[in-house]
């Protein structure tokens, strides 16, 4: 090897890295809490709080990603830049990472580009933008998100909470949009296959017809080629209430509970096979385990949700905690084209 050794150097240790404190929240955190309809369970969609209130903290990673985990991070930028070009050799491109900021919630964040709406440029006239947030997925053809799957084709959940701020900013500005929608394209691509799905994102109700809206009555509504989803699970208020109560967290020197698991209790794996949750192969290996152990004193399966397997607070948050590694870590992965805004000035949390 003759390279290996000083490119995991500069790519774990770059010589040039930000080192100032989180001063404000990042719309790619955004996150909402709501039961799934299914097993009756509370479930997370985004940023776990707990993981937030690490960062902001500044506990030290107890696993922080290796190398080529950084770099699957990283090729988001490069998908990003090469699209943009593309867009530009269009006639399309009209800007790239502009800032918002949002106050009251001490939101930092960082719109990856701008396009105009095409439609707009062929009938000549006003010109109207549209937000593109772009998203790269290892997985091939990502069934459901880039390739319609069971009649599924959706973004995923934290990528549409995450555009809602931004929607929600740009509303302020109708006049921006020529009497058009404020929305957001979620454009996914598979760094494998490079195909790619755009999801459209826009809040729910008529606030982008000009009508103002509460925040408790704006949700997240999704078009692409398989249709219109209504994502009432989605709301303004309530990704904007998870800062407000991370802010409280901090305030009062507590952390925040877990958002999610590193391994499933039994019950829930039970719950879990009930709505049909699991695969074939894991519906077999927890009824094999249940006949040895019907009283459920052992692990059915290690099974948890990736958030924490790829977590990179991991061992702290479980310390003193034993489990087997999930298997179910293995099948996800992180998306990339997250971009990281600079932090702004004022503290959050602490007073
Ligand atoms: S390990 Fe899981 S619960 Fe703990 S901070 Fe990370 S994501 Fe949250």
């Amino acid at each position: 090897m003759i390279l290996t050794d000083k490119l995991k150097q500069v790519i774990l240790h770059p010589p040039v890295r930000d080192i100032r404190h989180q001063t404000a929240y990042y719309p790619s955190s955004a996150s909402c809490i709501t039961v799934d309809p299914d097993t009756g369970l509370r479930k997370a969609i985004g940023s776990c709080l707990r993981k937030q209130w690490y960062a902001i903290k500044g506990v030290t990673p107890t696993d922080p990603g290796d190398s080529a985990n950084q770099l699957k991070k990283e090729m988001g930028g490069v998908i990003q830049a090469l699209i943009e070009d593309k867009l530009k050799a269009a006639g399309l491109w009209m800007a790239s990472e502009t800032r918002i900021w949002i106050p009251k919630y001490k939101l930092s964040g960082r719109i990856d580009s701008w396009v105009w709406d095409p439609k707009t440029l062929d009938r000549g006239g006003a010109k109207v933008p549209i937000m593109v947030e772009f998203k790269s997925t290892g997985r091939f053809q990502e069934p459901g998100t880039i390739k319609l799957s069971k009649g599924k084709l959706l973004p995923k959940d934290e990528h549409v909470a995450q555009v809602l701020p931004y929607l929600d900013f740009y509303s302020q500005y109708p006049g921006y949009f020529h009497g058009e929608p404020v929305r957001c394209i979620v454009f996914v691509i598979g760094r494998d296959s490079m195909e790619w799905c755009e999801h459209v994102v826009f809040l729910g109700g008529s606030g982008h017809f000009g009508m103002p809206l509460k925040e408790e009555d704006r949700y997240a509504i999704v078009q692409n080629q398989a249709g219109t989803f209504q994502l009432k699970y989605i709301t303004l208020k309530g990704i904007y209430n998870r800062w407000l109560q991370l802010t409280e967290f901090l305030r009062q020197k507590q952390i925040p509970d877990r958002d999610y698991e590193l391994q499933y209790s039994n019950d829930k794996l039970a719950k879990l096979v009930g709505a049909g949750q699991l695969s074939k192969t894991d519906v077999g290996k927890i009824a094999k385990a249940q006949k040895g152990d019907p009283e459920g004193k052992g692990c059915w399966l290690p099974k948890g949700d990736w958030q924490c397997g790829w977590c990179d607070w991991k061992t702290h948050c479980y310390q003193g905690i034993k489990h087997k590694q999930p298997d179910i870590i293995a099948q996800e992965q992180p998306s990339a084209g997250v971009s990281t805004p600079a932090p702004v000035t004022e503290p959050i949390g602490e007073t």
